[in-house]
C-alpha cells in the first residue's frame, strides 16, 4: 500500500504525519506499534483511543500493531482484567493477531540488561529508602544529591543486585537505579530507579522474581525486543524521552524505537483514571467493572453502544499535541447517529396508564402493521396487536392540561401510531386520587391513524396492547457524576445519587423479545435501549443506552 492511498483513506493526525514520512523517506520499511496496558483494571474509552491509534496506523500502513500487557507490578495486576483486555480490544474490532506479548516474558533479557549497565558503571545498588531518595531528588528549581552508595564498585554492585534476585533482601532494602546525573534539569535523570525488590507473588511468573524493572526500564527495552518502530504514548511520558533514549543508547538492544506523545482523552461527566474507576467498584458506587454508567469498554458494551459509534468518536476527536476535554454530548452525538441508522423500531410503554376503549368490542383483537425502520425498507414490517384495553405512557396523559399540552387529555382526540384516534370521556381514580384508568372511545373510520373526513390531530402517541404486551424492567441511566470536571482526589462528593432509576413495571412489544439478533433497539419516542444480561425469560431487563433528544447538537447549532 502506498502512503498516497491511505493519505486518502483515513483522517490525518501529525503522528500519522510521521510515519508515513518515515516511510516515504525509508527511515522505516514496516510500521510496527503496541497497545500496551497494565493488566491493573478494565479498559476504559481513553484507552480506546491509544487502541484505535495503534491498531490503526498499524492497519492503514499495511503493518502490525502487538498487544503487550506492562505486567511489572504483580501487587495490582489480576488475570482477570488481562482477560477482560483482550475481549474489550476484540470487541472494538481490532486484531493483533498471533502478536500477543507480556512484559514479564522479557524478564530475564531486562535482568540482565542490567547487569550490563551494571558493568559499564551505568548503575548501581542505592541502600537509601524510598523516602530519602525521593528527599534528594531535588525540585524543579534545585538539583538532586548523590546517593552516598553511589560510587560502589561494580563488583560490590553486580554481587548486591544478584542478591536482589536471590530473594535475600526484604521489600524496600535496596533498589537499582541509572547512574546518570542528579543535577539533569530533567528530574526524570536524575538516577531513575530500574529495579526494586517485591516479594509477590506474579500472575504469570509465579514466585520466580523478588525483583521486579520499573515502568520507563521494562517498557522501552520491551519496545526495542519487539522491534516497535512508533511507541506511541500520551504526553505525560514526554519528559521520560529523554530516559527511554538514554535506556535504548546504552543497552545492546535489537532495535531503536521512538517514542511519540500525544493528548490523552479527557470527557466531561466522566473520570478516566484507573484508579478512581477500581474505587467505584470496590466501594460498590456501581454494580461491576461493566456497570452500564461506567465510562469502561465493558460497560458501554453493556449499556448497548455500538463499537462502530466508539470508532467514529474516537475519529472525529482526532489526535493532537495538546490537552483537552472533549464534551461527552460529542461521544452521545455519535452513538445516537449509529443507533438512528441500525436499531429497529418498537413500542413499549414505560410507566404505564391502563386505557379501555369502551366502545371496541370485548375479547376482540386485531393485528397491525408497524415498520421496522422508517428509512430502511428492508427492515420490513411487523404486527401489532390492538384491543379494548391498552397501555399508554403516564407522562401522555394530563387531566388538567396547560395551553400547549396537546397530548391526551378529557375531550382531546389524538393518534395512537398505526393505530386509531382516541378521545378520553373519563378518569377514574384510586381512593388517593391518582388516575388508574382512562375510559376512551375510538373512531374506526381512523384504522391506520387518518381520518377519511381530514380532521387532524396535533399528537401522536406510542401504546400497547395490554393482553399482548409484556412486562419488562427497564433501566434508565445518568450522568455518574454531577459536575462537569468531578473532582477525582474526592470524587465521592460529586457522585450523581440519581444516575439510575428502575422502571419495575414497564411493558414492551413481544417482538422485541420474540425476535433474535439482540441488539439494541428504538422504543419509538424515548430512546435506544438494549437487553440487559440480567434478563430471564419471564423477565426480561433493558437498559437505556441513550434518549432520543439531541442535546449536543442544538448546542453546537445555537454557538455556531
Ligand atoms: P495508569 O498508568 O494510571 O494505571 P493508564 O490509563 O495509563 O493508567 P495503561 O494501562 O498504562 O493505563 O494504559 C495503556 C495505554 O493507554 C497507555 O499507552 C496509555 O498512554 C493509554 N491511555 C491511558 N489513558 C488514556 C486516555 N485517557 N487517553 C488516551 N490514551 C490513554
Ligand atoms: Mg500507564
Amino acid at each position: 500500500m502506498t502512503t498516497e492511498t491511505v493519505t486518502a483513506e483515513a483522517g490525518r493526525d501529525f503522528i500519522r504525519d510521521i510515519v508515513a514520512a518515515d516511510l516515504d523517506q525509508g527511515r522505516r520499511k514496516q510500521i510496527v506499534t503496541r497497545f500496551p496496558p497494565e493488566p491493573n483494571g478494565y479498559l476504559h474509552i481513553g484507552h480506546a483511543k491509544s487502541i484505535a491509534l495503534n491498531f490503526g496506523i498499524a492497519q492503514e500502513f499495511a503493518g502490525r500493531c502487538h498487544l503487550r500487557f506492562d505486567d511489572t507490578n504483580p501487587t495490582k495486576e489480576e488475570q482477570e482484567y488481562i482477560d477482560s483486555i483482550q475481549a474489550d480490544v476484540h470487541w472494538l474490532g481490532y486484531d493483533w493477531g498471533s502478536n500477543l506479548f507480556y512484559a514479564s516474558d522479557y524478564f530475564e533479557r531486562l535482568y540482565e540488561w542490567a547487569e550490563v549497565l551494571i558493568r559499564n558503571g551505568d548503575a548501581y545498588v542505592d541502600d537509601q529508602s524510598q523516602e530519602q531518595i525521593r528527599l534528594t531528588r531535588g525540585t524543579l528549581t534545585e538539583a538532586g544529591k548523590n546517593s552516598p552508595f553511589r560510587e560502589r564498585s561494580i563488583a560490590e554492585n553486580l554481587d548486591l543486585f544478584r542478591r536482589m534476585r536471590a530473594g535475600e533482601f526484604p521489600n524496600g532494602a535496596r533498589v537499582l537505579r541509572a547512574k546518570i546525573d542528579m543535577a539533569s534539569g530533567n528530574i526524570n535523570l536524575r538516577d531513575p530507579v530500574l529495579y526494586r525488590i517485591l516479594h509477590a507473588t506474579h500472575p504469570r511468573t509465579g514466585d520466580k522474581w523478588s525483583i521486579y524493572p520499573s515502568y520507563d526500564y521494562a517498557h522501552g527495552q520491551s519496545d526495542a525486543i519487539e522491534g516497535i518502530t512508533h511507541s506511541i504514548c500520551t504526553l505525560e511520558f514526554e519528559d521520560h524521552r529523554p530516559l527511554y533514549d538514554w535506556l535504548l543508547d546504552k543497552l545492546p538492544v535489537p532495535s531503536k524505537p521512538h517514542q511519540y506523545e500525544f493528548a490523552r482523552l479527557n470527557l466531561t461527566y466522566t473520570v478516566l483514571s484507573k484508579r478512581v474507576l477500581t474505587e467505584l467498584v470496590r466501594g460498590g458506587h456501581v454494580a461491576g467493572w461493566d456497570d452500564p454508567r461506567m465510562p469502561t469498554i465493558a460497560g458501554l458494551k453493556r449499556r448497548g453502544v455500538p463499537p462502530a459509534a466508539i470508532r467514529e468518536f474516537i475519529k472525529r476527536i482526532g489526535v493532537a499535541k495538546s490537552n483537552s476535554v472533549v464534551d461527552v454530548g460529542m461521544l452521545e452525538f455519535c452513538i445516537r447517529e449509529e443507533l438512528n441508522r441500525t436499531a429497529l423500531r418498537r413500542m413499549a410503554v414505560l410507566r404505564p396508564l391502563k386505557v379501555v376503549i369502551e366502545n371496541y368490542p370485548e375479547g376482540q383483537l386485531e393485528e397491525l402493521e408497524a415498520v421496522n425502520h422508517p428509512d430502511n425498507p428492508a427492515a420490513g414490517m411487523r404486527r401489532i396487536a390492538f384491543g379494548r384495553e391498552l397501555f399508554i405512557e403516564r407522562d401522555d396523559f394530563m387531566e388538567n392540561p396547560p395551553k400547549k399540552f396537546f397530548r391526551l387529555s378529557p375531550g382531546n382526540e389524538v393518534r395512537l401510531r398505526y393505530a386509531y384516534f382516541i378521545k378520553c370521556h373519563n378518569v377514574v381514580k384510586n381512593p388517593a386520587g391518582e388516575v388508574v384508568e382512562l375510559r376512551c372511545t375510538y373512531d374506526p373510520a381512523t384504522k391506520g391513524g387518518n381520518a377519511p373526513d381530514g380532521r387532524k390531530v396535533k399528537a401522536t402517541m406510542h401504546w400497547l396492547s395490554a393482553a399482548q404486551s409484556r412486562p419488562a424492567e427497564i433501566r434508565l441511566y445518568n450522568q455518574l457524576f454531577t459536575k462537569p470536571s468531578p473532582d477525582a482526589a474526592n470524587f465521592a462528593g460529586d457522585l450523581n445519587p440519581q444516575s439510575l432509576e428502575i422502571l419495575s413495571d414497564a411493558r414492551i412489544e413481544p417482538a422485541i423479545v420474540e425476535a433474535g439478533p439482540r441488539g439494541p433497539v428504538q422504543f419509538e419516542r424515548q430512546g435506544y435501549f438494549v437487553p440487559d444480561p440480567d434478563s430471564t425469560p419471564e423477565r426480561p431487563v433493558f437498559n437505556r443506552t441513550i434518549g432520543l433528544r439531541d442535546t449536543f447538537a442544538k448546542e453546537v447549532a445555537v454557538k455556531g
